[in-house]
């Protein structure tokens, strides 16, 4: 299951938002096999409208949302890449992440301390983002040291070190390594490092309550630094998500019509975090269940067999598969048939966002 790791600088508003995201999942899916793996980890069902949709076309007796990781990482602060705070520890987590969600405070609160004294996106971003170009920095230099001394008798290690070179010049000229322009093959060779500015990035900007709808300078600001490194925003209210989970559905209409917003930002930033690992959904849909499924973008029909059973994969014959809308538009599955709208696809077929598919196989 893919995993991001929410990071930003303390009393933020991670946890907040963390417990939401955990709270949301086990209010939402009752049925869905919700764990908390660790106190700081937990299993988020990513929303989609179209679960609903087949689920009616099929009279289905469940619905099953697919699933993202979400992991609280505390403890980053000025100087972590030294080992100050949790330091190493805290690096090594993130180091196993996917994506990164960096939430950023927008909110003025007198009674909530801010580390460096006051509200200012730009620094603390950079604050966070200057740690763990350090943290990468430092890991490349080791690795660089060890790899020339290889380098001379091997050609692996020559690509590796040809990476290496690029990544150390992309941080050391103040950039993510994410933007160096590697070769495929050194790609490969330096993918192993986990380096952490080579996750992609979301930053969440968490705003009061009442900001929720207009926004403020703080997440303009935001904006404009995401931009220019090509990363997304989404605006957040952490406060407002905590209060939801505690709320009826009715209550919850009625207080976020009160803000002026449909939602607290939450189904945004997990729609997002899933967008962003270049997820696609396709989907099973039967009496049974309606069930969504998470592929990576270009996966081919016997991949997604085999997130549903390794043996579907191994023994992959052809998918019957139509597209969500044709199927929405005919209204059931026989009538998509009818109208030559169900293709029978084989090995080489890449799977489109929101295929609805069967497979056939031999077991
Ligand atoms: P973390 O250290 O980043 O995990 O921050 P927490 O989630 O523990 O939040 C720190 C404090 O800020 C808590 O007292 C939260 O209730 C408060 N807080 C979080 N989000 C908001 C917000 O949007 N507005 C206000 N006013 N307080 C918030």
């Amino acid at each position: 299951m893919l995993r991001s790791g929410i990071v930003g600088l303390p009393n933020v508003g991670k946890s907040t938002l963390f417990n939401a995201l955990v709270a949301n999942a086990k209010a939402e899916a009752a049925n869905f096999p919700f764990c908390t793996i660790e106190p700081n980890v937990g299993v988020v069902a990513v929303p989609d409208p179209r679960l609903q949709v087949l689920a009616t076309i099929s009279q289905s007796a469940e619905i099953v949302p697919t699933r993202v990781e979400f992991v609280d990482i505390a403890g980053l602060v000025k100087g972590a890449s030294k080992g100050e705070g949790l330091g190493n520890q805290f690096l090594a987590n993130i180091r196993e992440v996917d994506a990164i969600v960096h939430v950023v405070r927008c909110f003025d609160d007198d009674d909530i301390i801010h580390v460096s004294g006051s509200v200012d996106p730009g620094r603390d971003m950079e604050v966070i983002n200057l740690e763990l170009a350090l943290a990468d920095l430092s890991q490349i230099e080791r690795r660089i040291e060890r790899t020339r001394k290889t380098a001379r008798n091997s050609k692996e290690a020559q690509v590796e070190l040809a990476g290496l070179e690029k990544l150390l010049e992309t941080l050391n000229n103040g950039e993510p390594a994410r933007k160096t322009l590697l070769t495929e093959d050194e790609a490969a060779a330096t993918q192993f490092l986990g380096l952490l500015t080579s996750k992609p990035v979301i930053y969440a900007a968490n705003v009061a309550e009442t900001e929720l709808a207009s926004g403020n300078e703080w997440v303009e600001e935001v904006k404009k630094i995401a931009q220019a490194e090509g990363a997304q925003v989404v605006v957040v209210s952490a406060q407002v998500e905590a209060e939801l989970v505690e709320l009826s559905p009715e209550e919850r209409a009625d207080y976020l019509a009160s803000l002026g917003v449909t939602e607290g930002g939450l189904q945004s930033l997990i729609q997002a975090t899933y967008d962003l690992l270049g997820l696609r959904t396709f989907f099973t849909t039967g009496p049974k269940e309606t069930r969504a499924w998470t592929i990576h973008q270009g996966d081919k029909a016997p991949q997604a067999a085999g997130t549903i059973h390794t043996d579907f994969e191994r023994g992959f014959i052809r998918a019957e598969t139509v597209a969500y809308q044709d199927l929405v538009t005919t209204g059931s599955m026989t009538a998509a048939k009818e109208r030559g709208l169900v293709r029978s696809e084989g090995k080489e077929y890449v799977v489109q966002e929101g295929d609805v598919m069967l497979f056939r196989f031999n077991v």
